[in-house]
């Protein structure tokens, strides 16, 4: 019989999920996590209710969270990393590099594991790749994360070059998603769902503003997704079924020019907004491949980690699993679910030892 006791690496929700669900049936756990906080992206993002619960989830991502800092048998590996990793399902051993927290040092230390989740999540498509759209070179064009930094921490949204209210505002959809020029041909899944809650949240925080949303198709993720863009269509938030080709303008100007279709003429127009949203959609981590080599794991065409299907968290290599966006697009309650499922893997496993 093996050891049952579980390393996963990356605390984020999905990481964060798996780690309470194994130490609540009794499991000792032991997250590595690279960074200085748990909780991964989810814990940067903002609360979108307005007049009611806008059903984002973030909250939950918080609580979660708190509640994995405080489990006494979730050992918590902060600004560590795995730098090899040996042996077989029941008998996992990891070298991890770990800080000491004193002057930058770090030292490396030994653990063993009957098992190994990856949850290591995503990173969000650089939006600079875009040149057309003018990110980084035009102040107010922004990115969603930028957006949802903004409502986290300042509780609102100023235009970035005088700090006035922004009163014409477009989202622009799939950026860095469905496209296959750059080498993403998949849809993020998330970006329409949070692009409609951020738009509901800006029209209830600005009820003058004008707000559109310029999309190539809606992705209507979500049971309760066909009641979130009624809910803004009452709120007045418009919809054009067309990507914009370009934006202009200088870098400190309130005024943006969009290139767009007009919709019911067909023809090409430059519309005036103030502040440009560009949904922003997921990419694997840049350093996906480091650890696919290390544990021998294979990755999609696109870079996520491959599981057996759709939503397996079922690598090729026995006794590693996959949990959360790793292993390709999910929102928060999706990622939520694939790590407890991956603990229904791992113990189905450490079950077959017995
Ligand atoms: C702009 C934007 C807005 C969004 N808004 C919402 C929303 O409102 N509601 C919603 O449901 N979803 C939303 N999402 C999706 C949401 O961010 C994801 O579903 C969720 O964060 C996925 O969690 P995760 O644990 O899989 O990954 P992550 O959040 O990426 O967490 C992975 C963790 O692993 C760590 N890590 C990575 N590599 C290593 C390594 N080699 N060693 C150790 N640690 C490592 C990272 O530091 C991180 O802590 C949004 C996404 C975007 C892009
Ligand atoms: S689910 Fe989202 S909108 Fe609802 S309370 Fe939680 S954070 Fe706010
Ligand atoms: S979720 Fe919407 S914006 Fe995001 S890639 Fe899919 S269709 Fe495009």
């Amino acid at each position: 019989m093996g050891s049952k006791e579980v390393v996963i690496i990356g605390g984020g929700i999905a990481g964060i999920n798996v780690a309470i669900t194994l130490a609540d049936a009794g499991f000792a756990v032991h997250v590595i996590e690279r960074e200085t906080q748990l909780g991964g992206h989810a814990v940067n993002f903002a609360c979108k209710a307005t007049e009611k619960c806008n059903k984002c989830l973030v909250c939950l991502a918080d609580e979660d969270t708190l509640k994995a800092y405080q489990h006494p048998k979730i050992k918590v590996w902060m600004g560590s990393k795995v730098v090899s990793f040996s042996g077989k399902p029941g008998d996992f051993e990891l070298r991890i590099s770990h800080t000491t927290g004193k002057e930058s040092s770090f030292e490396e230390l030994t653990l063993k594991a009957g098992a190994i989740v990856i949850a290591t999540g995503y990173t969000f498509f650089n939006a600079e790749e875009k040149k057309e759209y003018g990110y980084g070179k035009y102040k107010n064009v922004i990115t969603a994360i930028d957006l949802e930094r903004a409502f986290r921490v300042d509780g609102k949204i100023r235009r970035l070059t005088d700090g006035a209210i922004p009163k014409k505002i477009a989202f622009f959809q799939c950026v860095g998603s469905r496209d296959e020029s750059i080498g993403r041909g998949y849809c993020s899944k998330v970006c329409c769902p949070y692009a409609l809650r951020l738009s509901k949240l800006i029209k209830s925080e600005i009820p003058d503003s004008n707000i559109t949303i310029f999309y190539m198709d809606i992705q209507p993720t979500g049971k309760d997704f066909s009641g979130l863009r009624k809910s803004c269509e009452e709120m007045g938030i418009k919809f054009a079924r067309n990507l914009p080709s370009k934006v202009y303008g200088y870098s400190d100007s309130g005024v943006l020019h969009v290139k767009c279709l007009d919709n019911e003429t067909g023809e090409v127009v430059q519309r005036e907004f103030d502040l440009v949203v560009l949904s922003v959609g997921m990419s694997p981590r840049d350093d996906a491949k480091f650890l696919a080599d290390l544990f021998g794991i294979d990755q999609d065409e696109y870079g996520f980690y491959k599981g057996r299907d759709y939503f397996s968290n079922l690598s090729n290599v026995p006794g590693v699993f996959l949990a959360g966006t790793c292993q390709g697009p999910k929102d928060i309650g999706e990622s939520m679910v694939h790590g407890k499922a991956a603990v229904a893997e791992v113990t189905k496993m450490f079950a077959s030892f017995s």
